[in-house]
């Protein structure tokens, strides 16, 4: 799977740090004082010392606090959730941000001991994570680790009200504000948006050039194209309770509103649901219209919105 969250910056001063992550060590700076300090600093913040030498230290410490982010700070972190925001003391007494992984989040305890994971999935930094000192995890995540699986889609089969087109009073019935539950989630990969723009003509950078998109655009890194969202319905099965029947034909009339209110960042997945918006009965047929809402996973707002009008003839 490819990496699209935002990675640290090392710099000229915090580089040691990052290059002991990446050798699978923690090393925080002392002074000649012997006062430890992170993050990594030009002095010592407690006796102001330029004084300062990299030391490693086992990383090992407590759970000082955590929190459980159960909606992602940017989408990129869909797959996350829920995440555990957690700041850690080292047995140094330095504090260092952090999030938690292999542990249940009924299960973290303030205080509970922990140990270094070294993150080694990104590619260009390693992260450092934190799991419990008796948790099963491995001590390193490694690069080349396969790919999370997509969780099941817990749409379960009901049987379904059969309704017929013909019943006008039925059709209407089925109008509602209540959307349906959620489809099953489908991952919006970079290989998919490529292809897309291969297909549309439409390969503005913005889309398929993740290095300019770190750069220059506002969300770091590709975005999807509202048109390959909006056609992505067809890969999420809704559970809708019922299904309509007794027609010879369904046409597609298009769309009496389609909007795209939010981004949908390359390697997020997304899901959807719908409600039936409207239904009338024309002289060629029953017209309803259909509005589908398109999220990624853990947002609120939809990433689209299409008022699809099918008529059953
Ligand atoms: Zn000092």
């Amino acid at each position: 799977m490819a990496w699209n969250k935002p990675l640290p910056h090392p710099t000229s001063i915090s580089q040691p740090y990052w290059d002991g992550l990446r050798d699978h060590e923690v090393r925080l700076q002392q002074c000649e004082h012997g006062h430890w300090l992170f993050f990594p600093r030009t002095h010592c913040p407690t006796c102001g010392s330029r004084q300062l030498i990299w030391r490693r230290v086992s990383g090992e410490g407590r759970l000082y606090t955590f929190t459980v982010g159960r909606v992602p700070t940017l989408p990129e972190f869909t797959d996350e959730m829920p995440q555990l925001l957690a700041v850690v003391e080292l047995d140094e007494g330095v504090h260092l941000n952090t999030t938690l992984v292999g542990v249940d989040p009924a299960d973290v305890r303030v205080g509970q001991r922990l140990r270094p994971v070294f993150d080694d999935r990104p590619g260009e930094v390693t992260l450092l994570r934190y799991t419990p000192v008796e948790s099963a995890h491995p001590g390193v995540i490694a690069g080349e680790a396969a790919p999370a699986a997509v969780p099941a889609p817990g749409v379960e089969e009901k049987p379904k009200r059969r309704i017929s087109c013909k019943d006008i009073a039925a059709m209407k019935s089925l109008v509602s504000e209540e959307f349906t539950g959620w489809s099953n989630a489908f991952e919006v990969t970079q290989e998919i948006i490529n292809q897309f723009a291969a297909l549309s003509g439409d390969d503005y950078w913005i889309h398929t050039d993740p290095e300019r998109c770190k750069r220059e655009s506002p969300f770091g890194t590709p975005i999807a194209h509202g048109a390959l969202v909006q056609v992505l319905v067809s890969r999420l099965k809704m559970p809708m309770d019922y299904e309509v029947v007794d027609f010879v034909n369904i046409v597609n009339y298009g769309s009496d509103r389609l909007r795209f209110p939010a981004i949908v960042p390359s390697g997020c997945s997304i899901h959807g649901r719908c409600r039936v918006k409207s239904v009338e009965q024309l002289k060629s047929g029953v017209q309803v219209t259909l509005e589908i809402n398109v999220h990624v996973v853990g947002q609120d707002r939809p990433s689209v919105i299409n008022d699809l009008v099918m008529l059953y003839m």
